[in-house]
C-alpha cells in the first residue's frame, strides 16, 4: 500500500463487479482512497461512428452513476493525461486492466516511455490471451483444439463489486463527451443493463440458443457483444453460470470464439490490417466505387445484405449470420479487399473490436486462421429464405419491401416491377460474380 491513493484508469472494463484490476486499486490506495478515471483518448474517438460514440457516452454516464458521480472525465494523450494526474496526487503509478489489443499496447507503451507504471491485474478475458499454449509451447491456430484446451486450462470465478473511497472530481475532470444518438434506446449501455440483459437471456433464449442462433428474425442469441466490448459485464461472469446442455455449451464456443481471436490477434499483430493467409493479398480485388458505396448505403438489390448493412448504420450492430452475409458479398460478389469492409464495420459498430472484427472478415474471406474456404460462396437469397424464412428481419430494416408478404421478400424481383416501390434491381449477378471469384482464387493457387 501506498501513502497516496490509487489511480484507475478505466479502459476496457467500464464496471465496478468482477473487476480484479480496480479490488487491486482499493487494496493499494490509503484508505481505500482511488481517483476513477477515464480519458477520452483522441485516437478512440476520431473516426468513430455516432452510434460507436453513442454507446461510449450513455456507458461512461452509467459507470458515472455507480461511482456516486466521481468518476474524472478528461479529455486529451493519455500519456499528457496521466503524468498531470500522477503528478498531482504525487505518485507513479497507475492501475489498470491489460490491455492486448495492437492499438491499446503501442498506447500503454507509450505511457510507460514517459517514466509512469502501469499496475497491470486481470484482462477483458476469461483466460488471457498467449496463456493457452500447446504442449510444445506454441500458441494455437485451429479453433477446436484451441477451445479443447481453453476449457481444460479453465479459470477464476468471478470477484465480487468494489467499494472504495472515491475521489471527488473537480469541475474541469467531467469533460463527458456529448455524443448525442438518438437511435440508441437509453439505457442500453452500462453495467446494470449489462447484467439484465445477461439475466434476460439466462432465463429464455439460452436454452434454444443452438437452434435459434442463426436467425435474425428471432431474439435468439444474447446480445451482450456491445457489454462484453466495453467490459460492462466481463466474460468470467457470462461463463460461470453455464451448464452442460447443449445450448449453454454451444453459447460457452462462441465467447471461447472472442477469446481464440484475442489469442490470434495478440500472436499476430499485424493481422488487424494484413492477411492471415499472405498469399491471399496477390489476388485480383477491384477498387472501392460506386459498387462499395451501394453495398455501404444498403442499396445492392439483395434484401439480405441491405437489411444488414441498413441495421448497421440504424443500430451500430448486426446478427452475426448477415455479417458474414454482407462480408461474403462484399469480398466474392464485389470482388473488393476485407480491409474495407471492416473499416467501415469499425466506425459503426457497438461492439467493433480488432480481433473479432478482423478475424470475422478474414475467416470469411479464406485468408484468416481456421477460416471458411474461400470457395464457400455465400449465396444471399438461399441465406435469406433459410434463415430468415418469413422475411420478418427483411422487412424491418427495408420499408420498400414491407408490403411483400412473407419469403418472398428475397426475391423482389420475381414481383411486377411496380411492386418494389423504388427498391433498387441486383446491382450484380451473384452467379456470374461466384464464378468470378472462383476464377481469381484459381490464379493464386
Ligand atoms: C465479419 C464479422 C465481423 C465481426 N465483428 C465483430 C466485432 O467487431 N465485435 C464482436 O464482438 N464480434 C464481431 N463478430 C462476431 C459476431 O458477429 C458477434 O460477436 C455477434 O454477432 C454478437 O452478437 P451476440 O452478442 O448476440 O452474440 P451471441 O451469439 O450471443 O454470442 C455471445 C458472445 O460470444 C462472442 N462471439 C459470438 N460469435 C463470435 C464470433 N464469430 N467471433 C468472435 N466472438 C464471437 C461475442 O462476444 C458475443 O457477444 C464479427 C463477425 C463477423 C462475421
Amino acid at each position: 500500500m501506498t501513502d497516496a491513493p490509487s489511480i484507475f484508469w478505466f479502459r476496457r472494463d467500464l464496471r465496478l463487479t468482477d473487476n480484479p484490476a480496480l479490488l487491486a486499486a482499493i487494496d493499494d490506495g490509503v484508505s481505500s482512497q482511488v481517483l476513477p478515471l477515464f480519458i477520452v483518448d483522441p485516437n478512440l474517438v476520431s473516426g468513430a461512428g455516432l452510434p460507436r460514440l453513442g454507446y461510449l457516452a450513455q456507458s461512461l454516464r452509467a459507470l458515472d452513476e455507480s461511482l456516486g458521480g466521481n468518476l474524472h472525465v478528461i479529455a486529451g494523450e493519455p500519456r499528457k493525461v496521466l503524468s498531470q494526474i500522477v503528478k498531482a496526487y504525487d505518485t507513479t503509478e497507475v492501475h489498470v486492466t491489460g490491455d492486448f489489443a495492437p492499438f491499446g499496447s503501442a498506447r500503454d507503451a507509450d505511457v510507460e516511455a514517459s517514466g509512469l507504471k502501469l499496475i497491470r491485474t486481470g484482462s477483458p478475458y476469461a483466460i488471457s490471451p498467449g496463456r493457452v499454449r500447446k504442449n510444445d509451447g506454441t500458441n494455437y491456430r485451429v479453433f477446436t483444439p484451441f477451445y479443447n484446451a481453453w476449457f481444460q486450462h479453465s479459470w477464476r470465478g468471478p470477484v465480487g463489486v468494489a467499494e472504495a473511497n472515491w475521489i471527488k472530481p473537480t469541475k474541469s475532470e467531467r469533460h463527458f463527451p456529448k455524443f448525442i444518438d438518438d437511435r440508441l434506446t437509453p439505457n442500453v449501455a452500462g453495467e446494470l443493463a449489462a447484467s439484465q440483459r445477461f439475466q434476460r437471456f439466462l432465463d429464455g433464449s439460452i436454452d434454444r440458443y443452438h437452434e435459434h442462433r442463426d436467425r435474425p428474425d428471432l431474439p435468439g442469441t444474447s446480445r451482450l457483444s456491445a457489454n462484453l466490448r466495453w467490459g460492462e459485464i466481463h466474460p468470467r461472469t457470462v461463463l460461470a453460470p453455464l451448464n452442460s446442455s447443449q445450448g449453454h455449451t454451444v453459447f460457452r464456443k462462441e465467447i471461447a470464439w472472442r477469446e481464440f481471436y484475442a489469442d490470434v490477434l495478440h500472436h499476430y499483430p499485424l493481422t488487424s490490417r494484413e492477411y492471415y493467409k499472405p498469399q491471399f493479398a496477390t489476388m485480383r480485388y477491384d477498387e472501392p466505387g460506386p459498387k462499395f458505396d451501394a453495398w455501404r448505403s444498403g442499396v445492392t438489390g439483395y434484401p439480405l445484405v441491405d437489411a444488414g448493412m441498413r441495421q448497421l448504420i440504424a443500430e451500430g450492430w448486426m446478427h452475426n449470420r448477415v455479417r458474414m452475409v454482407v462480408a461474403s458479398f462484399l469480398i466474392k460478389d464485389l470482388h473488393i479487399e476485407w480491409q474495407f469492409g471492416a473499416r467501415h464495420f469499425m466506425k459503426y459498430l457497438i461492439d467493433g473490436d480488432m480481433a473479432s472484427n478482423s478475424h470475422g472478415w478474414q475467416w470469411v474471406a479464406g485468408c484468416g486462421t481456421d477460416a471458411s474456404p474461400y470457395y464457400r460462396i455465400f449465396n444471399p437469397v438461399e441465406q435469406g429464405k433459410r434463415f430468415d424464412p418469413d422475411g420478418d428481419y427483411v422487412r424491418k430494416y427495408i420499408p420498400e419491401l414491407r408490403h411483400i408478404k412473407g419469403g418472398a421478400v428475397h426475391e423482389p424481383w420475381l414481383l411486377a416491377h411496380d411492386a418494389t416501390s423504388g427498391y433498387p434491381t441486383p446491382i450484380v449477378d451473384h452467379s456470374v460474380e461466384r464464378r468470378e471469384s472462383l476464377g481469381r482464387l484459381a490464379e493464386i493457387k
